[in-house]
């Protein structure tokens, strides 16, 4: 098994390209960024001639190490970097200086000779804010290094069509206390997770047919709604999912590995080759999309028989006789008829198992991949459909690529997306640890004055929409 040698590198493969406002450093407070200061004798590490430019990239493959694998000794970092003792003290001691990693006592001595102190991503430090927009629900969390959400918000909505600029006066709403409450001069970057078609160069969604959205400028919506100035990146759903649960859920470590995500759509995220196939413009993925019933329904997408029409939320619903824009209360009804044992219930599952191991067929024959993770409405099916989908892929997939692969639940839950949303987010700092000050002494909040813009600034989001 291949191992991508960094988040970073797994970030920037996932098209997590840092193209608005990249942060510089400031000279003014503590652990605040200011992206209109630019070279002012910051300490920023600058490319000379190659030495620290070495310096930054094992500063950068240092931080990803903690970051992805959490928290280890010294030794075992300098064993996994190549490099000596006295280097990794010097660069976790960077790190330190700029509150990205604290050290502690081992707890216990592994080896013979004096004890090697564990590094781990530091809480209190640098964070970013993860933003999900989901068809039933939208979401806020700030995020820490090691990947754990400090504090979440997550709230219910009324599927359908949403005005963009509601929405991100919604998300704004719901971050701003955050920003608030963690200080805006700890936020590093902003995520954000959307169902839909996205320009990566510049948070443009093309198209997200559950929200009923066209060529909507959504980084711009939501970073002129935000009360910081630090890198605003927008992902599409199933693609942020799959960095995720290749970084520290179902996927992690390996090189070929697919995420099917959705809800009410169904979207993946590929790895190949231990890279992210992302297609020539960065549309890769969109399996929802691939024809498998000359004779099915007609899609959102105004094709015949895409995958999506036999193996959606709305498909499995309306087959069941239920109505298909019901959502997660219509689904927990369904399931709730299927445990009473409901033959037109249980029917319904029978069938979206087997069209999604028909599906699955075609992309394991395709892709042979080691493992397909299934997320958002397909980890609550999965136990549902397993039979069915394994008869079908068994059936269809050849013997070889079929030994090859797991089918597995999603590892990260309702949270997938969101915390590739962090992902995306932090890629800048994990690849450059120089952009965050060496004056950072985190932990005590930096409560701003104001929030800056308010609209949308109200706790408006706390109740169902
Ligand atoms: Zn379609």
């Amino acid at each position: 098994m291949q191992h991508l040698d960094t988040v970073t590198a797994r970030v920037a493969r996932f098209g997590g390209s840092i193209c608005c406002r990249r942060p510089q450093l400031a000279d003014g407070g503590p652990g605040t960024f200011d992206p209109g200061t630019r070279g002012r004798g910051n300490g920023r590490i600058l490319d000379d001639g190659g030495r620290l430019s070495l310096r930054r990239r094992n500063l950068s493959r240092l931080l990803g190490e903690v970051h992805t694998r959490g928290a280890q000794s010294r030794s075992d970092l300098a064993a996994r970097l190549g490099v000596n003792r006295s280097t990794v003290a010097s660069l976790v001691g960077e790190l330190a200086d700029r509150g990205l990693v604290s050290e502690r006592a081992p707890l216990a001595r592994s080896a013979p000779g004096r004890p090697s102190p564990v590094v781990g991503p530091r809480r209190d430090g640098p964070v970013v804010i993860a933003l999900e927009i989901a068809t039933d629900s939208l979401a806020a969390a700030v995020v820490a290094l090691g990947g754990e959400i400090l504090e979440s918000i997550r709230v219910e909505r009324r599927r359908g069509s949403q005005d963009p600029s509601s929405v991100a006066d919604l998300l704004a709403g719901m971050a701003c206390p955050l920003v608030e409450r963690f200080g805006s001069g700890r936020i590093v970057g902003v995520g954000v997770s959307v169902p839909g078609v996205v320009r990566r160069e510049d948070g443009f969604v093309h198209v997200a047919p559950n929200l009923d959205w066209r060529d909507v400028p959504l980084r711009q919506l939501v970073r002129d709604r935000l009360p910081v100035d630090v890198p605003v990146l927008v992902g599409n759903d199933a693609n942020l999912a799959t960095l995720a649960e290749h970084i520290r859920g179902a996927g992690a470590g390996m090189a070929d590995f697919v995420c099917l995500w959705g809800e009410a759509g169904l979207g993946a995220g590929i790895v190949a080759g231990g890279t992210e196939y992302a297609g020539s413009a960065g549309y890769a993925g969109e399996v929802g999309h691939m024809p498998v019933n000359r004779d099915g329904s007609t899609c959102r997408c105004g094709a015949r028989g895409c995958w999506e029409t036999e193996v959606g939320e709305d498909a499995l619903l309306r087959v069941a006789g239920l109505d298909a824009s019901g959502g997660r209360d219509t689904l927990d009804a369904l399931f709730a008829r299927a445990d009473a044992g409901d033959p037109v219930a249980l029917a319904a599952i029978e069938s979206v198992g087997a069209w999604l191991g028909i599906g699955l067929a075609g992309l394991v024959n395709l892709l042979n991949p080691t493992a397909v993770a299934l997320g958002g409405v397909y980890a609550r099916l999965y136990p549902r459909v397993r039979r069915s989908l394994q008869r079908e892929l068994d059936a269809r997939a050849l013997p070889s690529a079929r030994h090859a692969v797991e089918v597995v639940p999603a590892r990260l839950g309702q949270d997938s997306a969101l915390l590739g949303a962090a992902e995306l987010a932090f890629a800048h700092v994990i690849a450059d640890p120089s952009l965050v000050p060496a004056t950072v002494r985190s932990g005590r909040p930096h409560r701003r004055p104001s929030v800056g813009r308010t609209e949308g600034g109200e706790p408006a989001a706390r109740s169902t929409m």
